[in-house]
């Protein structure tokens, strides 16, 4: 089905909301973007890509390379990896250092920045930051099935050079025996990872085998098995949405995963990847106005996992 009708009205009734959401500002390369911006794509698993707005415009995905960096480790570790990383949401803020504390250095769960470090620290082993940077650039190329993804290494210097609060919670990690690499190669591969700049199509090209039980259904590919593609959805529902988890799900119902550059990615179950991108984000730090599109999509399509 040609969703682009639909998109292109959906680009057209959020747009009084652009305004209303706020910049991140406290990565300077993020703080810049300009917060009239709105992308959406739509990936189905039988191959149509629909778009409105600046669906093709790259943006800095940020958290949501958590998903990514999430399977690979899977793949490396299987669930030995949920002995170091829980797989609860924290109802606390995405960078709490007291939470990480109280908790003995295991991570509530992998998209949690503490998590999603100490993930990075499973794909090191032992190995220099770039292999790892590498590895999840060429993961992601192929995922999107477009050679033209790339790290905006302005973005990753801005986030190193102001990433104090990161520092703090891989620090902490090394002081309860938590990280076996350097604290300085975890947060390499970490800030590297969030400064992926990924269109909407495609970023929703990358997440499709997340829609399609494990395995890309356009390349053939089987990317993980069914019931880690079920986990992962798990895990975006209830933890993908930093401390508003709970509130997307009641007004969306699908798995997603939002970063601070203001880009969603959601799962439709065996139909289809949505990314979503408007940089303004509402007070729990989720894109304002995608958050709005995904809801008007989701009731007008009848998409949800419940
Ligand atoms: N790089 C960002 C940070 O560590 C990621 C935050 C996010 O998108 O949740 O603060």
């Amino acid at each position: 089905m040609d969703l682009t009708p639909t998109l292109e009205r959906i680009a057209e009734r959020v747009r009084p909301h652009l305004a209303e959401g706020k910049v991140a500002g406290y990565i300077p390369a993020l703080a810049r973007v300009d917060p009239q911006r709105f992308g959406i794509a739509v990936v189905s698993v039988d191959g149509r890509v629909s778009t409105a707005g600046d669906a093709r415009v790259p943006f800095s995905v940020q958290s949501i390379s958590k998903v990514f960096t999430l399977t690979l480790a899977l793949d490396k570790v299987g669930s030995e990896l949920w002995t170091r990383i829980g797989r609860e949401p924290s109802g606390s803020a995405f960078n709490s250092i007291v939470q990480l504390e109280r908790e003995g250095g295991i991570p509530r769960n992998p998209f949690i920045n503490a998590g999603a470090i100490a993930v990075t620290d499973v794909l090191l082993e032992g190995r220099p930051p770039q292999a790892v940077i590498d590895e999840i650039l060429a993961f992601l190329r192929r995922r999107a099935d477009d050679p033209a993804v790339a790290i905006d290494e302005e973005v990753a210097r801005s986030e190193a050079d102001t990433g104090h609060r990161n520092y703090s919670l891989a620090h902490f990690l090394a002081s309860f025996g938590r990280l076996r690499n350097p604290v300085d190669s975890a947060l390499s591969v970490y800030f590297h990872q969030c400064a992926l700049a990924m269109t909407c199509v495609q970023l929703a090209r990358a997440g499709l085998f997340l829609a399609a039980a494990g395995h890309d259904p356009l390349s053939g590919e089987r990317v993980v098995a069914p019931e880690r593609a079920r986990r992962i959805n798990a895990l975006m529902l209830t933890c993908g949405h930093y401390d508003a988890s709970g509130d997307v799900a009641f007004r969306i119902g699908l798995p997603g995963k939002s970063g601070v550059g203001g880009g969603i990615l959601a799962v439709v179950p065996k139909r289809a990847a949505i990314a979503v991108w408007s940089p303004g984000l509402n007070a729990n730090g989720n894109s304002h106005a995608g958050t709005i599109a995904l809801e008007m999509l989701a009731a007008e399509m009848g998409w949800s996992v419940f």
